[in-house]
Order: structure tokens, then C-alpha cells, then sequence
């Protein structure tokens, strides 16, 4: 059951009919975004109803676009813990500090709940060749829906790219081209071949469906919370899809009538290697300017220029929140502060807001008494050849430590 009515341009306005394949806005390029009909939902739905759904992300089923119960591929995304870190939040001195693992996710990050999403609409609209271009957790997240759901995946990604993004895609049966470029290159290289190939362009606000699964992130939290969310949200920010989704999840859950009218400061975090919605949001700009040369450990985090930038920056000022970027030295360090004060083992991209966190309550931005939730998006364990230079590597390399041979 859905309560799906529409979609509309988030530039222009334009309505696009629900039930249909839709990449953007045919009149003026802008990303096209799903309605629902909100009133109808209140009266019919109740949030009672949720525990009786399935634990994943797929008990918000009303407020998703999938109309038919067997267009659902899920590998069970979603309903992924907010775990209190209050070993962390001593040492960085915060009270109320909470992290969302999304590295629990199938796949190890956040991008199982868009792709479940995307490529369950692509199931329910008969599609059935799909290509992405990827920094890389969204390869494999595609890869592997892709193929529970026995369709094609062609997968654009950097060189680059984390080692575990090459090979979860490889072993998911997925095509992969890597790039000698960034994930904007992978873009083109897609956006060109697409249609001589009858690919379906499943890159993230490209694919109107991928942000409905990835604004549950928002509301777990809300549920989570007993219905009462956090004084600030940190994000870490490359195409910012996350952070948008989560905007809107806590509109509708407002037009629900299921929260009131606060929201948390929303804190978009970079790295210091590629910050366009740092430097926009300094500048009081709406859009981002392109970022040369972008280079970060964090690969989900090395997007030159966000296609939802404008609406990154909308959730960032509408809710007082800011934007700040760190360094890969500190966001590396503040991961293993994390890993040993809290047991996670977290993405590099997580990690960039626990090193944030502390900046901002160094700043007086974050007071210690206050609920703060860190989205840690993936699973350090995708990023090994990140942090094995950290410890003893000429003792690993001798003992020969997973069968490799080790850079020395
Ligand atoms: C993709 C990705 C991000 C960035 O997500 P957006 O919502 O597009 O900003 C952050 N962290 C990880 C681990 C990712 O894979
Ligand atoms: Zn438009």
C-alpha cells in the first residue's frame, strides 16, 4: 500500500504522472520529487500500525513510492540501531551523544535503502537493464539488488574506489568499467551510453526513487526517539541525497501529525578535499561551484558538485544548522577514537562527524546538554587499505595477514 499521488520538479514545480519511468524534469533538468497524499495518510494510518510491519525499512511502505507488495527486493535495509556513545561523548564532552550505525545495512552502508528502493520501482515499472555511476558503496548496493532481483548492473566507478566496492560488485555478477576519473566523469560516461544501451540512469536525484528509501534514515530516528527528534543531525555530506531525504521525511511526518513543528539543526559535514557545500554555504551561495581535484580517503565524500546542492543548502539554513569540513588526518583519527571508545568500527565518511562533533563543541556551536545524532553512513570494514598504514604494517606484511603481502 502506498499513498503515492505524484511527483513534482523541485526547480519548476512541473507534476510528473506516479507509475511511470522518470529520470529529471523534462522542462528544466531539475530533480523531480514523489508526493504523497498526506491527508489521506493521517486519517488512514497510525503510527501504532509500524510494529506490525516488517523490521526494515520497508514498514514505512505507506510513504514509499512501491504500489504492489511483490515489487519489494529487499535484502532487509533499514531499522539499523542509534546507539548512545557515551564512552565518546565523555572524551569529546557531550552528554547525549547518539550514532546511527548504518554500516549494519546490507551492504555495509546506507546505499542498501535507496537501491532497495530504486530497484524495486524499476521491478513494478518493467525495467530491467540499470547503470549507475558510483564513488562506490552505491556499486554494490546496486550490484547486489540488481541481482536478488535478476536484472542487469552496469557499474561506473573510479579507480579509486575502496577495493570491497570492486569485488562485492564483481561477485554480484555486475558489470564493472572502472574510470580514470571521479564519480563526475562516471556520470557522463553513463548519461552518454545510456540510451544506445536501454541502460536506466539510476544515478542518485537522476532516479527520483533512490531519495524515498534513503529518507527513512529520518524516520527511524524520529521512531527511535519516541517521536521527538534530536537538537542536531551531522550528516556527512557528498551528494547530500541523505540529508535531503531525511528533510523530507520529517515534513511529512510533521503533515502526518505524527511530530510537531522543531527539527534538528541539520550539520552537513565535509572533507577538507572536497567541501563545495562548505564553501557555498560560506559564501552565502545557493549552489555549489564546482570542486577541482577533489581527493579524500572518503570516498562517498569526493562528489565535485551535488546536483541537490541548492537543496542541501535549503535543509542546512532552514534548520540553523552549518557546514564544516575536516581533514583526512582527523577524520582518520577521530575513527579509531570512536572504535575505542565505543567498539564501532566506522566508515571514513562516519568517522569525518565524530572529528566534526568535536570541532563544534569546541566552537560553542554544540552544547554538551544537547541530543546529537551522528550518521555513521557505512562499514569501516570496507575501507582496510584506509587504515592498515596506522599500525604495525611490516609485522602484518610478515605474518602475511589475510594472505596478502602488504605495502611496506
Ligand atoms: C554515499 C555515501 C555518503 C554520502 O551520501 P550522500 O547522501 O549522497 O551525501 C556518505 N557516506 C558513505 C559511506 C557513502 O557511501
Ligand atoms: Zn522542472
Amino acid at each position: 500500500m502506498t499513498f503515492i499521488t505524484h511527483l513534482a520538479c523541485s526547480k519548476c514545480a512541473a507534476r510528473y504522472p506516479a507509475g511511470r519511468p522518470h529520470n529529471l524534469c523534462t522542462t528544466c533538468g531539475g530533480p523531480l520529487l514523489v508526493h504523497y497524499d498526506l491527508d489521506r495518510a493521517r486519517k488512514e494510518w497510525r503510527r501504532e500500525a509500524l510494529a506490525q510491519g516488517p523490521c526494515s525499512m520497508w514498514r514505512y511502505g505507506p510513504l514509499l513510492p512501491v504500489s504492489k507488495p511483490e515489487s519489494i527486493v529487499s535484502l532487509g535495509e533499514g531499522m539499523t540501531p542509534l546507539l548512545a556513545a557515551p564512552r565518546l561523548g565523555a572524551r569529546l564532552g557531550a552528554e547525549r551523544l547518539y550514532v546511527k550505525d548504518e554500516g549494519l545495512n546490507p551492504t555495509g552502508s546506507f546505499k542498501a535503502r535507496g537501491l532497495s528502493c530504486a530497484v524495486s520501482m524499476a521491478k513494478e515499472l518493467g525495467i530491467r537493464k540499470l547503470a549507475i555511476p558510483s564513488a562506490g558503496n552505491a556499486a554494490g548496493a546496486l550490484a547486489a539488488y540488481a541481482a536478488a532481483a535478476g536484472m542487469e548492473a552496469h557499474i561506473f566507478m573510479p579507480r579509486d574506489a575502496p577495493m570491497a566496492n570492486y569485488i562485492e560488485c564483481r561477485m554480484f555478477g555486475a558489470q564493472v568499467t572502472l574510470v580514470d576519473g571521479l564519480i563526475s566523469d562516471c556520470a557522463r560516461m553513463v548519461a552518454e551510453r545510456a540510451p544506445a544501451e536501454g541502460w536506466f540512469d539510476v544515478s542518485t536525484l537522476k532516479e527520483p526513487y533512490r531519495i524515498e528509501g534513503k529518507k527513512t534514515m529520518g524516520l527511524e530516528l524520529a521512531e527511535q526517539l519516541d517521536w521527538k527528534l534530536p537538537d542536531e543531525v551531522l550528516y556527512p555530506t557528498g551528494g547530500g541525497v541523505g540529508m535531503i531525504g531525511m528533510w523530507k521525511a520529517f515534513d511529512e511526518l510533521e503533515r502526518l501529525g505524527w511530530i510537531g513543528p522543531a527539527r534538528p539543526k541539520m550539520i552537513a559535514v565535509q572533507a577538507a578535499g572536497c567541501a563545495p557545500v562548505v564553501r557555498a554555504f560560506d559564501k552565502g551561495a545557493e549552489h555549489c561551484e564546482f570542486w577541482p581535484d577533489a581527493a579524500t580517503v572518503a570516498a562517498g565524500l569526493r562528489v565535485p558538485k551535488p546536483l541537490g546542492d541548492f537543496l542541501i543548502l535549503k535543509a542546512v539554513r532552514d534548520s540553523a544548522g552549518t557546514c564544516l569540513a575536516v581533514t583526512d588526518q582527523e577524520l582518520l583519527d577521530a575513527g579509531q577514537l570512536l572504535a575505542q571508545t565505543e567498539g564501532l568500527f566506522a566508515a571514513p565518511e562516519g568517522a569525518a562527524c565524530v572529528a566534526a562533533v568535536g570541532k563544534l563543541l569546541q566552537s560553542g556551536f554544540l552544547k554538551r546538554d544537547e541530543t546529537i545524532v551522528i550518521y555513521n553512513t557505512g562499514a569501516g570494514y570496507k575501507y582496510l587499505e584506509n587504515w592498515v598504514t596506522r599500525f604495525d604494517v611490516a609485522e602484518a606484511a610478515e605474518s602475511r595477514i589475510g594472505g596478502l603481502v602488504l605495502p611496506r
